[in-house]
């Protein structure tokens, strides 16, 4: 048997491992990633300006530690270029064949680059792994203003953070107030507010058109006229699931990897998690669904075939300036949202008569609500 192979090492191809050699301390691990493989918890980057953590404090196990607790091999700084499912093998960048019996996707996903006008273009960056983030924080040394783009989940993590190393922070973004796409008006302007008293400030209903040099820094044009100018330009307009080694190696795509909920891919052999995949129709690129995708495929893998629950999954946006705790409605499901005040924040239910189906809650106050909604709502899958 040539054994399993994990493509990735993030939270999602070291979890499947760690819970694969539980049930299984025999079958050939082979693990290869594109970074150095230290394992770290990629939440963790957009909380650790205000803490004052540098890349290499993120780190929880470097590579050779992890190959030793997994008793597997980890291929580091090396990218897989190829999937043959016939012959069942992958390739790396060098040259390097790996043969394998089953295969797991855990390759993560790639942020969604906007195109503008304007010379700054190039410097733009986002922080989506380790590396991002040391260069991220080298090109923000001594700048006391950033623009953030993308009001979104992350964006609004960064704003909060980089506010809390002090620097002067400004979000711009077409929606109408922060979370948009995840959360109704009531809740995303108490988080506005509360991010708005922290010092942050918001360019709503309005998008980047221009980024220009200027002197050591960038000037940025917005569709509605204004400028603003900023020693450091993120971008957090969103994650789009890398599909590209699956879709050359003929497996079924759509908005990530297409799998069942065994994990299964479209070819025998192939099993995807994490943010790369979708799962059951579903693309959830958070930790909870990669622990509960981890523990059903880890049984697959090792030969007792399970499919994977998931229970309602509250997300915890790190905001600390204004709490925020979100459990999305499935896409579909009946109902409306109904918003009340509680103590600086808001409640938002989001309810088909009596039934529960999703719920936002903002502030000190209602996040300690949490678990008790989270108990009412059905589970996702
Ligand atoms: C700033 C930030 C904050 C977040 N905060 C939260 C939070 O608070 N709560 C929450 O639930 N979720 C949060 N998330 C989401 C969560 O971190 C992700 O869902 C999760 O880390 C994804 O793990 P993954 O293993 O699927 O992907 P990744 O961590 O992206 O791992 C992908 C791996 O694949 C490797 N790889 C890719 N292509 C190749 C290739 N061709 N060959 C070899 N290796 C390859 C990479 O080197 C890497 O090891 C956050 C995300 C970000 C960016």
């Amino acid at each position: 048997m040539s054994g399993v192979v994990i493509i990735g090492t993030g939270l999602a191809g070291y979890t499947v491992a760690r819970e694969f050699r539980k049930l299984d301390q025999e079958t050939r691990l082979t693990l290869v990633t594109a970074d150095d493989g230290a394992f770290y918890s990629k939440p963790m980057l957009s909380n650790a300006f205000a803490a004052n953590k540098d890349a290499d404090a993120l780190i929880n196990q470097p590579a050779e530690i992890m190959a030793q607790q997994l008793d597997a091999r980890i291929v580091t700084h090396r990218r897989v270029v190829a999937i043959d499912t016939t012959v069942r093998t992958v390739v790396l960048d060098d040259g390097e064949t790996l043969p394998y019996d089953r295969l797991v996707l855990a390759v993560g996903a790639d942020p969604i680059r906007l195109s503008y006008a304007g010379d700054g273009v190039d410097a733009v960056r986002s922080v989506n792994n380790r590396l991002d983030y040391a260069r991220f924080r080298e090109a923000i040394e001594g700048v006391d203003r950033v623009a953030i783009i993308g009001p979104g989940l992350i964006g609004c993590e960064f704003a909060n953070d980089l506010r809390g190393s002090g620097r002067e922070v400004h979000v711009i973004g077409p929606d109408n107030w922060p979370l948009g796409r995840l959360v109704p008006e009531a809740a995303g302007n108490a988080l506005r507010r509360g991010l708005e008293e922290a010092g942050i400030r918001f360019h709503l209903e309005t998008v980047v058109e221009r980024i220009d040099r200027d002197g050591s820094g960038f000037r940025l044009t917005l569709a509605n006229g204004e400028t603003l100018e900023a020693g450091a330009v993120l971008s957090a307009v969103g994650l789009r699931p890398d599909v590209r080694l699956a879709r050359e190696a003929g497996l079924e795509t759509d908005r990530g990897v297409v799998v069942d909920r065994t994990l299964a891919a479209s070819v025998p052999g192939v099993y995807a998690l994490g943010d790369c995949a979708q799962v059951a129709g579903l693309v959830l690129p958070f930790v909870m669904p990669i622990m509960h995708a981890a523990r059903a495929l880890a049984k697959t893998l090792a030969g007792d075939p399970a499919e994977v629950r998931y229970p309602a999954m509250p997300v915890v946006v790190k905001t600390p300036a204004h709490p925020v705790v979100v459990s999305p409605p499935v896409p579909g499901a009946p109902g409306e949202w109904q918003a009340e005040p509680v103590g600086d924040g808001v409640r938002a239910l989001y309810r088909d008569g009596e039934r529960l189906h999703g719920f936002v809650l903002t502030g000190e106050e209602a996040v300690k609500e949490k678990q008790a909604l989270a108990k009412q709502v059905p589970a996702v899958l």
